[in-house]
């Protein structure tokens, strides 16, 4: 497994793998790797000849430094981990050669940066589009492999893929849990252990949603939802029940055959974001 920290050298190595007509598989990620980070490498195996996994903590999409600052950094961990995935290539970018002036990069996605983690992170999806962007051009996959855990942000990078007629195919992937239930992410580690007991209510509560089948209207079973979870000690942010493609929120269920609820939550001084189909 080589790991390459300048864009050069990378760009090198990967015009020489794709003169050899490698089909290449990117997994964009920020470290601090879990079993949801592998599962998408795993799927890039199975469907490429080459992974490129990049690790780099993107400043740009962080609204808040403290949540930059305390973002859990595992790299000596993170690249033992993609060894024994028989991970091909890792990419470190320095800060300083990703964003060699301030960004005015901008993008109009409409309404999808504007609702749920769009309204309560501004700009947080402008420097996610323009990161994804930026990497996608250096590594020139073939593939591409997202998490359904940060569904907002697959549907952005699709419309991304869709505007600037990248030739990417974008895989989206399925939620790795823990035993409880918990929404694997890099931020659980930061949980303290009173909010780690609790935080597997999220999880409950979206299910126990799932089973009600529609007997209720939207709006109901997300003031239910709301309240089971505020009950527990945790803070919800926002649930909302969506069209997923436009991540509209719906009031009435004949309108689509499959909506997606979404939540994020603020469990002590960390915040979790999980979703269901419903
Ligand atoms: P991050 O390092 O948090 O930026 O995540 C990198 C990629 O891993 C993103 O596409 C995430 O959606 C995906 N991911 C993170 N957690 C999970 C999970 N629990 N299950 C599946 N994919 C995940």
């Amino acid at each position: 497994m080589d790991v390459i920290q300048h864009i050069l050298e990378i760009r090198n190595k990967i015009s020489d793998l794709k003169a050899k007509n490698f089909r290449i598989g990117f997994v964009p990620t920020m470290g601090a790797l879990h079993e949801g980070h592998l599962s998408l490498v795993r799927k890039a195996k199975e469907e490429c000849n080459i992974v490129v996994v990049s690790i780099f903590v993107n400043p740009i999409q962080f609204n808040k430094p403290e949540d930059l600052k305390n973002y859990p950094r595992t790299i000596d961990n993170d690249l033992l981990m993609l060894e024994k995935e028989n991970c091909d290539l890792v990419f470190t970018p320095s800060e300083a050669e990703m964003y060699p002036k301030t960004e005015t990069l901008s993008f109009d996605f409409g309404a999808l940066d504007k609702v749920m983690e769009g309204a309560f992170r501004p700009g947080h999806f402008i420097g996610v589009a323009i990161v994804v962007k930026k990497l996608f051009e250096i590594i020139q996959q073939d593939k591409a492999y997202f998490g359904e855990k940060d569904f907002q942000q697959l549907q952005i990078i699709k419309e991304l893929v869709r505007q600037l007629n990248i030739p990417v195919e974008i895989i989206g992937c399925p939620i790795i849990r823990e035993k409880d239930g918990l929404a694997m992410s890099s931020r659980n580690a930061l949980l303290d252990p009173k909010m780690r007991i609790l935080a597997p209510e999220i999880y409950k509560s979206l299910q126990n949603a799932a089973l009600m089948e529609r007997s209720c209207t939207p709006q109901i079973l997300k003031e239910i939802v709301i309240n089971e979870i505020n009950a527990t000690g945790l803070r919800v942010e926002y649930f909302e029940i969506s069209n997923p493609q436009t991540l509209l929120p719906i009031s009435d269920w004949k309108a689509i055959t499959d909506a997606i609820g979404c939540i994020a939550v603020q469990a002590g001084k960390v915040r979790l974001i999980d979703n269901i189909k419903l």
